[in-house]
This record gives structure tokens, C-alpha cells and sequence, in this order.
């Protein structure tokens, strides 16, 4: 393993990838100048876009945003493909230190593993099934550490932990995420009234731009904000919508949950507040405000609860749309509505180098 590479938020975690999905290949995945050529040996028509960092990009079909390898949902490259697609579900975040994750949107990783991370650590052997995964994103990291790319993030890191530091007046506190632990019930909503519901998605916005799950009835499964509600499209990987749509009004209350349910969603929170993620979003946050009279511990606070709005929404959302069941939400539905959030929570910008 390369040094201080942390993979503690593997643990108790099983996965198996799921027949059929492909959910992971409606995107453009980053390509490394060094594996373009054995892509464009197998297809020389690749569309291959240089993103300006060193990096290409597949791009995905323009309608509907399955990658241009995709084929039935298998990939035509899979011999050759890129490290980001080979690593996946997992992902790496490079800050004060590598911190390797679960991308909890794939519906081939089990949930249960995330019920300890409401007390603030996992439990369990490491991650099950994952071990091809783990020698790429290994590889992946041992990459950036040789070409510096590491150590410049967690400068950047530092740099950033300095700020806020100055700004609190209380140098080496040591990690305000500690005071939430355990995940507290306070941050559980009722209310839904949050205006963080869907953010940054326009309902303009191309298809390949769009949150993404994977649902047995409907296959992939996205969604924007249109009059009314909420409109849901399922994906074809030739491209393009199927032409059932359904549009949904936005759920403003909670029925409850259940208290394996809760379980979940406080183990769901513990776990995005441990992610180092979090962290760099609150510090940004905070020194935005100029630290004025909102503790960082508040801020952290209000980001789990917006998280945990979204995730009963999307719950909701979803066992309506499947039309299954009502009352209080239950594990099953909580999971639809993580499944739904953390794709999107991963693709917000962050304060450190995702790899
Ligand atoms: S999203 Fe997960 S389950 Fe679906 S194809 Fe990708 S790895 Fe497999
Ligand atoms: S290169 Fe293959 S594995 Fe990667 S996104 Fe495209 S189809 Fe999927």
C-alpha cells in the first residue's frame, strides 16, 4: 500500500458488480496520456478530448451520455480500459492524506457496512470482492505520488488548514468532525424544505450532466427539476430516453423511518462526514464567511443535515415512482435514497485532488 494511504472506509463493505447495470459507463472517464494509445489501436475513431490538465477524456454519446465503448452494457474496451473505470466503485481523494472510498451509488456495493460509521469508524474485514479494484487504484496512487501530484495536494491542504487555523485563533484542535460522532438524531430531517434539493441541476442541462442511479424497473435512471416536480427519464445505452417519463411533485415532509432505517441514514452520514471531502468543503465554507459567528462544527452540522434532506427526498421519490409502499420509510427505501445522493455528493467540486 502506498504510504499514508487510508483505506479504513473499505471496511465491513461487500460488493459484487450487478448484471446488466452499466450505470458506471453513462459518463466520460478521464484517460491518462499513456493508455491513449492502446485504446485508439482497438478503435481509432475514440473520441478522445483533451481536458487541458494532461488528461483526455472519453467523450460519451452526445444523447444520453453512455460512454462511446458502451455496447449492451458491456464495454468494448474492457481489456484496455482506462484506470478510473478499472478502480471503480472505488475512488481516491487526495488531501492531508489519500483517503480511498466507496462510490456508494453503485448498486453492486451492500450498504450494511455503513450502520457502524454513525458511531465514527467501520467495522468489519475490508472490503469484499474488491481486490482487482484495489491493486488499480494502488497502482493509480503510486502514479500521482511519483509525479508529485500528492504532495502538491496536500500543500494545497495544508495551506488551507493554516487559514482556517488563523481564523478560529486555535491552532492544532485537533478534527472538528469528531465532536458530531456519534451522528446525532437532531440532523435527521422532518421538515424537507431545504433548497439544496437538486442543485447545480438544471433542467437544461445535457443528459450526460444529469444524477444518475440504477433501478431495477427502469434501468438507469435519471432526473431534473421541471414545473410540477421532478421528471424522471430512464437511460438507453444506444442513447437517447425511453419514452415512458413519469413527473413527480417534491415530497416537503417526512413520514419518519423506521429504526433500522435511521440506523442507515446515521451510518450513511457518518460515513460522508468522514470522508475528507467534507472536511475541505466546510473549511472553504467557513473562511467564505470570513469565520464570522458560525463555528466550523455548525457548519459540518448543517452540511450532514442537507445531505440527510436529500436522501429522504430521493427515497421518497423513488418508492414512488416503483409505486411500493407507503408510511414510514424502511432500509430498503433509505438505500434508494443514498444510492441516489452519493454520486452526486462525489461530484461536487472539493478542496482536494480526486484521483
Ligand atoms: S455501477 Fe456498479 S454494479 Fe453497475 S455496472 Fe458499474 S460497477 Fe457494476
Ligand atoms: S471505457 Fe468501458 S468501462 Fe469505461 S466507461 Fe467506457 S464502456 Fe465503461
Amino acid at each position: 500500500m502506498p504510504d499514508g494511504a487510508d483505506f479504513a472506509l473499505l471496511q465491513g463493505f461487500r460488493y459484487e458488480c450487478l448484471p446488466g447495470c452499466g450505470m458506471c459507463c453513462f459518463t466520460s472517464p478521464a484517460v491518462r496520456v499513456s493508455e491513449q494509445p492502446r485504446l485508439l489501436q482497438l478503435d481509432p475513431s475514440a473520441p478522445l478530448v483533451e481536458r487541458g490538465d494532461g488528461w483526455s477524456v472519453i467523450a460519451s454519446r452526445p444523447n444520453g451520455g453512455a460512454c462511446h465503448f458502451l455496447e449492451a452494457t458491456r464495454c468494448r474496451c474492457h481489456r484496455v480500459r482506462p484506470a478510473t473505470c478499472a478502480e471503480f466503485p472505488l475512488t481516491a481523494h487526495a488531501a492531508g492524506r489519500v483517503q480511498v472510498s466507496l462510490v456508494l451509488g453503485c448498486p453492486g456495493v451492500s450498504l450494511e457496512g455503513l450502520d457502524p460509521w454513525a458511531d465514527g469508524v467501520g467495522s468489519g474485514p475490508s472490503a469484499h470482492g474488491l481486490a482487482s479494484e484495489l491493486a488499480t487504484i494502488t497502482h493509480e496512487i503510486e502514479l500521482a505520488s511519483t509525479s508529485g501530484e500528492i504532495a502538491r495536494a496536500a500543500q494545497r491542504w495544508s495551506l488551507l488548514e493554516r487559514r482556517v487555523q488563523r481564523r478560529t485563533g486555535r491552532a492544532g484542535d485537533g478534527d472538528p468532525r469528531a465532536t458530531l460522532y456519534p451522528i446525532s438524531d437532531a440532523v435527521v430531517p422532518t421538515k424537507l424544505s431545504s433548497p439544496e434539493f437538486l442543485e447545480g441541476v438544471e433542467p437544461e442541462e445535457a443528459l450526460e450532466k444529469l444524477p444518475l442511479a440504477y433501478d431495477t424497473t427502469w434501468g438507469r435512471l435519471s432526473w431534473r427539476p421541471v414545473a410540477g416536480g421532478v421528471e424522471f427519464l430512464a437511460l438507453e445505452e444506444t442513447g437517447g430516453v425511453r419514452p415512458r417519463r413519469e413527473v413527480l411533485p417534491v415530497p416537503t415532509r417526512s413520514p419518519g423511518l423506521d429504526t433500522d432505517a435511521l440506523r442507515r441514514l446515521k451510518g450513511y452520514l457518518g460515513y460522508v462526514l468522514a470522508r475528507d471531502e467534507t472536511l475541505g468543503t466546510a473549511y472553504s465554507a467557513y473562511l467564505e464567511s470570513d469565520g464570522r459567528g458560525v463555528p466550523l462544527s455548525e457548519l459540518l452540522f448543517a452540511q450532514l443535515h442537507a445531505t440527510a434532506v436529500q436522501v429522504v427526498r430521493m427515497a421518497l421519490l423513488r418508492r414512488s415512482l416503483a409505486g411500493d409502499g407507503h408510511g414510514v420509510l424502511r432500509p430498503g427505501d433509505v438505500d434508494r435514497g443514498i444510492r441516489a445522493t452519493d454520486m452526486q455528493l462525489l461530484d461536487a467540486p472539493t478542496a482536494g485532488l480526486r484521483l
